[in-house]
């Protein structure tokens, strides 16, 4: 076929020398390339066993907030899922009943809370919403899952712990970007 361009090369397949022939030396060059590698340090990590050290601006799994008397933040107020821009935030909203002033810190509560993981982008926009103080993105990675239906975080998934009875797991929880608790 007529060639459009004149950018067509030629290439010579040349006859391999002797010692190309024999494979000897460009084995041993191979060898002395894979045992300098030995005495570098290995930038593998194993993870989970060890774990990489975060960036100050990196994102994490989601966390739902309690104060310090263990009270529920969120007012179910929406305004973080009007927020998302991947519309991953779904709730609802249900009024705190007389006796529950211990549970929820609002006459308002979400009754339900969902994020879908596979929506969100963790933009931040959320956190950055929320005039309660009740969402934040912690230092925790989404864990893995099999189904699609495991990145549907429910508000069980998401409710930190309560750091009046369960104290180290709030702390595990709270990752080190936590905001204050007010
Ligand atoms: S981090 Fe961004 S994408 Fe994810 S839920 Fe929050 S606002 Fe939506
Ligand atoms: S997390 Fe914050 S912004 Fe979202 S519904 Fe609750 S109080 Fe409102």
């Amino acid at each position: 076929m007529q060639p459009l361009t004149k950018k067509v090369k030629q290439v010579e397949r040349k006859p391999m020398t002797f010692l190309e022939r024999l494979y000897l030396p460009e084995i041993f060059k191979g060898m002395a390339i894979t045992f300098s590698h030995i005495f570098k340090k290995v930038p593998t990590v194993s993870y989970p066993e060890q774990t990489r050290p975060f960036a100050k601006v990196f994102r994490g799994l989601h966390v739902l907030n309690r104060d310090e008397e263990g009270r529920e933040k969120c007012t179910a107020c929406g305004l973080c899922a009007l927020a998302c821009p991947a519309e991953a935030i779904t709730m609802e909203a249900a009024e705190r009943v007389r006796g529950e002033e211990n549970l929820y810190r609002e006459e308002r509560y979400a009754a339900k809370y969902e994020i879908n993981m596979l929506r969100c982008i963790f933009c931040g926009l959320c956190e950055e919403a929320c005039p309660k103080d009740a969402i934040y993105l912690s230092e925790t990675f989404a864990p893995a899952n099999y189904q699609r239906k495991g990145f549907i975080y429910g508000k069980e998934d998401l409710l930190i712990p309560n750091p009046l009875t369960q104290p180290e797991e709030y702390e595990k929880a709270k990752g080190e970007r936590a905001p204050a608790t007010q």
